[in-house]
């Protein structure tokens, strides 16, 4: 099923790693000048360690030789693009146990049986592992645990978090190809700080000391991509923007068009964002409305009829079965220029204001989603759903046949909600995990990769340390305006950035973010409006140019807006530019003779404190004058005057000639 899933903007992989060789410094001391009264404060040392704890339980340390396993293993990974690159170095240390009997015991009459064989749950042996005090996580790391599972074989590995009862023990269908999606290769994690390597089928085939050292230097080698797991700005330095994003509170904006009425259950998306972001609040909101005509036959002129149906089916564990048949299919390219060439992509991003009634794009806390819903019978892009996500462009499309979520019963709904909570993680910059799902990799369980409520830890992990990173480098912009607050934040930072170089994440987003946005309480400042011409001097032909002095002390201005009317019963807005520091300007347009105009000046800061003029009691008024003012009719009377003249001396010149 999630092979069908599709979002091209971020889908490149990237399980290689870029190695870096920046030697290592340790954390820095974080020095801080003690007596001085303009504080220092410190830089995030793009150099840390990550400890590496590779527990070996069942497999006895005679069959890894830890030379040359190291000699296999790189010393250290760079995550992230420029300029938050993190050099991580790797610490790795081995430990090795028995396979805890209770353990294998409690998997064995826990598993679910099928043709055969036993299929071993996954959520239960995370949660024994996690009692088991021996394979504690490290800390500031990761746990790499590798797993000979006594009297187990012929086993393999089941995941179901979310509805089991409509996924255990499932076969999909694609196009008459079964495929157990749901039951997992034997290498997994990614619940916690942690991934499972169960590599008892080496060992009990005839496991020599080189052969299991470099089969599982060759599984943790394909697992560094994923723990050190990179953001969008890694793949397209326009998703920068959306890697160092900082806000407190997003809105997902969706737009079902030709839905049905029927509900999601958009809680989830709440939840799993929360979970992922826990700084942030989340509000998820649906709007249903039908396609307009435009866009209804624009898709209809892009339907080809399929020669052969494509047909996606399901049989349940307990023998029903659902089928859906599209037998047209709308064509859509997303796969030539990523995609942003494709008229109908285009037909979408030309009307993300106007569908969801935005005036600032740039605020990209709204999330705006248009649903598209397509008749029973017609696939999207060649799949019954496909989804693409868009930071650059301001939208997430995501079109789906009207079937999947009739014919598909209850799981329609959650898939599709999968697939929302998919592509609205591209947008908060995470990216795919490792398609590669053959023994050697790890299969992550993440909504970035699989049918999951969550976020795998290391998605967590890695949207956490770019968020901490601009939070903290924000503000240390905006204190180094101000001393003296800097002064008095000063252990509170530091305390925060410890926690960050801790890995305790939450608390560390947690208390910058509260430093954060305690800094710019304050609207900006509106002083020396002045207008050309002057308010009792503007005739019908004047445009008038208005200029205000606009200032804030701490985060700078955002926008200023001139706010006016004729009178008619409408304001109208116009952007001030500035062309030199702290000056605004804009020109409101001629009016005729004997209109009253009104306007007012909005001042808003990055930290969205606004104010208007009006509320400082400045509000500006002018009459437009008859054209022939005084002085008017002086420069005309000069002007007639001298024309005059001019053609008397012509016609006595002429005269005499
Ligand atoms: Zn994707
Ligand atoms: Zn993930």
């Amino acid at each position: 099923m999630i092979k069908k899933l599709r979002c091209f903007f971020l889908c490149v992989f990237t399980i290689g790693l870029c190695l870096s060789t920046i030697p290592y410094h340790g954390l820095d001391s974080h020095a801080i000048a003690e007596t001085t009264s303009a504080p220092v404060l410190p830089e995030i040392s793009p150099n840390q360690t990550a400890n590496m704890k590779l527990a070996f339980l069942g497999v006895s340390s005679e069959y890894i030789n830890q030379i040359s396993l190291m000699a296999l293993l790189p010393q250290t990974v760079k995550q992230f693009a420029d300029p938050n690159s993190i050099n991580w170095t790797l610490n790795f240390s081995l430990v090795f146990y028995p396979f805890p009997d209770n353990a294998s015991d409690s998997l064995r009459n826990n598993a679910l049986y099928s043709e055969g064989s036993a299929c071993f749950n996954i959520t239960l042996l995370d949660k024994l592992l996690s009692q088991f005090q021996d394979v504690a996580i490290p800390e500031c790391g990761y746990l790499l645990a590798f797993m000979w599972i006594p009297n187990a074989t012929d086993h393999s590995w089941f995941y179901v978090q979310e509805r089991p009862d409509l996924f255990l023990n499932r076969t999909d269908y694609f196009n008459g190809v079964p495929s157990k999606y749901w039951v997992f290769p034997p290498n997994f994690g990614g619940s916690r700080r942690a991934l499972c390597f169960d590599i008892s089928e080496t060992m009990e085939a005839s496991p020599t000391e080189s052969l299991v050292t470099s089969v599982v230097a060759k599984l943790i080698n394909n697992s560094l991509g994923d723990i050190f797991t990179d953001l969008g700005g890694s793949i397209d330095p326009r998703m920068i923007a959306a890697d160092v994003q900082r806000y407190q509170n997003y809105t997902v904006k969706i737009l079902w068009l030709n839905g049905t009425g029927e509900q999601l259950p958009l809680e989830q998306i709440q939840r799993s964002f929360e979970d992922l972001m826990p700084w942030t609040n989340w509000t998820v909101a649906i709007e249903t409305k039908p396609a307009d005509n435009a866009l209804n036959d624009f898709i209809e002129s892009r339907t080809t009829e399929l020669a052969t149906p494509l047909s996606y089916s399901a049989v349940l564990s307990n023998g029903s079965s659902f089928t859906i048949e599209a037998e047209r299919n709308v064509e859509w390219n997303p796969y030539e220029n990523s995609g942003e060439n494709d008229p109908l992509n285009q037909y979408f991003f030309n009307r993300v204001k106007d569908y969801f009634g935005l005036t600032d794009l740039e605020d990209k806390s709204i999330i705006p989603v248009v649903l598209l819903q397509l008749h029973n019978d017609t696939a999207f892009g060649g799949g019954y759903q496909a989804g693409v996500s868009w930071f650059p462009h301001d939208v997430i499309i995501v079109a789906f046949q009207g079937s999947a979520l009739t014919e598909l019963g209850e799981s329609g709904p959650l898939l599709l909600v999968h697939l929302l909570k998919h592509e609205i993680g591209h947008w908060v910059s995470l990216i795919h995990h490792s398609s590669v799902f053959d023994s050697d990799y790890p299969k992550i369980i993440c909504s970035m990769r699989t049918l999951t409520n969550e976020f795998c830890s290391f998605c967590k992990d890695a949207r956490a340390r770019i968020s901490y990173m601009s939070f903290y480098n924000a503000t240390l912009g905006l204190l180094s305006k101000n001393q003296a607050k800097a002064a008095i934040l000063e252990d509170e930072l530091n305390d925060s950035l410890q926690s960050f170089y801790n890995w305790d994440y939450t608390k560390a987003v947690e208390t910058v973010t509260s430093i954060y946005f305690a800094l710019d309480t304050t609207p900006p400042n509106i002083i020396n409006v002045l207008q050309t011409p002057p308010e009792d001097n503007v005739s019908p032909q004047d445009e008038v140019k208005v200029s205000a002095t606009v200032t804030d002390g701490l985060s700078g201005l955002k926008r200023v807006i001139l706010n006016y009317t004729n009178h008619n019963g409408t304001w109208s807005a116009i952007d001030m530019t500035s062309i030199e520091e702290d000056i605004w300007n804009a020109t409101l347009p001629a009016f005729a003779y004997g209109t009253n105009v009104t306007y007012i000046i909005i001042a808003e800061d990055n930290f969205n404190n606004m104010i208007t003029s009006q509320e400082m009691g400045l509000e500006y008024q002018y009459h437009v004058v008859p054209e022939f003012s005084s002085t008017t009719i002086l420069a005309v009377f000069t002007a007639l005057t001298m024309l005059a003249v001019a053609l008397t001396r012509k016609n006595r010149s002429k005269r005499f000639s």
